[in-house]
């Protein structure tokens, strides 16, 4: 279509020249009359041609955008299946990593408000006792904090949200 449209502009672009050509070698006032005429609906079919080549474009950007949208989403499908919701500690739900087999460790949690913007953000341990831990997720910045973390730990050497 980009080629057609093309061959419309320049195709009218000769055609408008010629016929400028044709006013100023001619001194009969019809001929001038009527080439200016002919200038005129030249000058709109180029204008037109120009307008269907801007709107073509727009066409394939908004094919473009929506083709990365659909592959995102196929995307995040597959990421998404590798995770299960369940709790980090009681009352305190994040995604864990589904054991791809019996030899991998399970441990890897996702967050799960990054989770609902379709994306993966692992959380990273600060500590975790029998007693209490605490993670947080380094893309949203949401600490994850539960029980008691032990005397003398060091919390929060960070700034969160
Ligand atoms: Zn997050």
């Amino acid at each position: 279509m980009i080629t057609e449209i093309s061959s419309i502009v320049a195709s009218s672009k000769t055609a408008y020249d010629i016929a400028k050509g044709l006013a100023s070698a001619y001194a009969d006032a019809k001929i001038k009359e009527r080439t200016s005429e002919l200038l005129t609906i030249l000058l709109s079919v180029q204008s037109d041609a120009l307008a269907v080549n801007a709107k073509h474009q727009e066409l394939l950007q908004d094919k473009y955008n929506l083709e990365k949208k659909i592959m995102e989403f196929e995307q995040w499908s597959k990421t998404k299946d590798n995770y299960e919701l369940k709790e980090l500690a009681p009352g305190l739900p994040a995604y864990r990593r589904k054991k791809m087999n019996k030899s991998e460790d399970s441990t890897l949690w996702i967050c799960p408000y990054c989770y609902d913007k379709k994306q993966e953000s692992f959380l990273q341990r600060e500590c975790d006792y029998e007693t209490g831990g605490f993670y947080f997720c380094p893309s949203c910045k949401t600490p994850f904090q539960w029980g008691e973390i032990g005397r003398g730990h060091k919390m929060f050497p960070r700034s969160f949200k």
